[in-house]
């Protein structure tokens, strides 16, 4: 007899015991959940975007889980430490939770090919735009990739998810408008992300839309 599943087990849990429905957010996060600042490494200088703990808040609601997916080259420049990274998302999670919103789980690549130092130097299969942590979120996180989205303020996050088969979207903040006006020069908008949006809230607002769609 042939291994078929069943249409109703296709979407409701059978992936082997990790985490989920499959539906997750993976979101970069300076520039894109916190401000971004210069190699950002100290907790006390957290600061939420607008409308990011609201986005957050839609997809934790709706059965997402909310993943980070982020390229840390200041750890492997020496600028900081993995631990001061740990002590920002902690930060971080605090804030969103004044908020009723949270993130999941976290990823980092704290590789350089060219600056890093000692072991964090090289080329490395997780710095974006790779899928190295997509790979390894995807052993803890159950991910169906038809309802799962990649967002982030640089093109290198949105074209990781399409790397990943993802749809992804650019949002405004951070460095986005500079990265949407660059994508517009070169004509590059289609290729490059599915949709821009001022803010996580509105990322939210399109990706809750996309999948009522699909839950016709
Ligand atoms: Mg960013
Ligand atoms: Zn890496």
């Amino acid at each position: 007899m042939e291994d078929v599943q069943k249409p109703e087990e296709r979407n409701s849990g059978n992936f082997g015991g990790r985490r989920g429905t499959g539906r997750v957010i993976f979101l970069d996060r300076d520039g894109t959940v916190n401000e971004e600042t210069h190699y950002l490494h100290r907790p006390e200088e957290v600061r939420l975007l607008p409308g990011a703990a609201e986005g957050i808040k839609r997809w934790n609601d709706s059965g997402f889980q909310v993943v980070v997916i982020s390229n840390q080259a200041g750890i492997g420049r020496g600028y900081y430490t993995e631990k001061d990274f740990w002590a920002v998302n902690e930060r971080l999670n605090q804030l969103l939770g004044e908020k009723g919103a949270h993130i999941d789980g976290f990823y980092f690549c704290p590789h350089h090919p060219k600056a890093g130092i000692g072991e964090y130097r090289r080329a490395c299969r997780c710095r974006k735009p790779g899928i190295g942590m997509f790979e390894d979120a995807e052993k803890t996180f159950a991910v169906d990739k038809a309802h799962s989205y990649m967002i982030g303020d640089k093109r290198i996050d949105t074209q990781a998810g399409h790397n990943f088969g993802l749809r992804s979207v650019l949002v405004a903040t951070g460095y986005g408008q500079e990265e949407a006006e660059q994508a517009q020069k070169e004509e590059n908008q289609k290729k490059d992300y599915d949709f821009y949006a001022a803010s996580l809230e509105e990322a939210a607002d399109w990706i809750l839309r996309e999948e009522y769609k699909w839950n016709l």
